[in-house]
């Protein structure tokens, strides 16, 4: 695309190039995935940055202050040919942890992968360092939510019908790791679950070359409130 404009730009201007800021930032564009090849882009955001606009965002949600992640036409159009997600979010299926409304983001802005009981699997981890490669994204966020339905069923049997099963199977770890720790159980365990994932996530991830630059880091929205308490990465 950039070889493309430069050669018809000398063809048609061999002497005198008028200066279009449009078509200046369309080539500066094409220099950029030039540069960084498309599929390894630099990361718009960094992990720090990105966490930020994360909490800035929930606290705009969780005090009920005006949306300014409304999904408009103009939005849809934007981002109708390309995406630049700033954050992968890893959440619970519940209806009620929407991660783009909790964070009060807008389409484009978040790239999410959901199961209940925002528990790790082959595809998540696919789509996972999907993102990281491919979209540059840096940051990774599991979010668990208070009274969840897949952490309770997992409390009160390690087995369940159907695919359920592998459900309740997979947050056993939880289970045992908050046992015999002080407070609420579900609770506990939800914020053990949300903390295994993003260790999973580090762990078995291939995220080559962008491993040093991706910050991983779990957190609990709370159902009541609105607000997502972080945990320490
Ligand atoms: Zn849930």
């Amino acid at each position: 695309m950039l070889l493309a404009f430069i050669s018809f730009g000398s063809h048609n201007h061999p002497t005198k190039m008028n200066i279009n800021p449009k078509l200046t930032l369309i080539s500066l564009l094409s220099l950029t995935t030039f540069v960084f090849g498309a599929d390894h882009p630099a990361p718009s955001v960094d992990a720090d940055a990105a966490l930020a606009k994360l909490k800035e965002g929930n606290a705009r949600f969780s005090s009920s202050k005006v949306s300014q992640g409304k999904p408009t036409a103009a939005k849809r159009a934007e981002t109708a040919q390309a995406q630049h997600p700033f954050a992968i979010v890893l959440g619970c299926a519940d209806s009620r942890t929407a991660p783009e409304i909790v964070f009060d983001q807008n389409i484009g802005d978040l790239f999410v992968v959901r199961t209940a009981g925002n528990l790790v699997d082959e595809h998540a981890l696919g789509s996972i360092e999907y993102a990281v490669d491919h979209l540059g994204v840096r940051l990774i966020v599991v979010l668990g939510h208070t009274r969840c339905g897949a952490v309770t069923a997992a409390l009160a049997s390690d087995t369940a019908p159907g695919h359920v099963q592998s459900l309740v199977r997979d947050i056993q770890p939880a289970v045992k790791a908050a046992k015999g720790k002080d407070g609420n159980v579900t609770d506990l365990t939800v914020a053990e679950n949300a903390r295994l994932m993003a260790a999973k996530i580090r762990n078995e991830a291939s995220l080559g070359e962008f491993a040093k630059e991706v910050r991983i880091i779990s957190g609990v929205y709370d159902l009541d409130t609105g607000k997502v308490e972080w945990a320490k990465d």
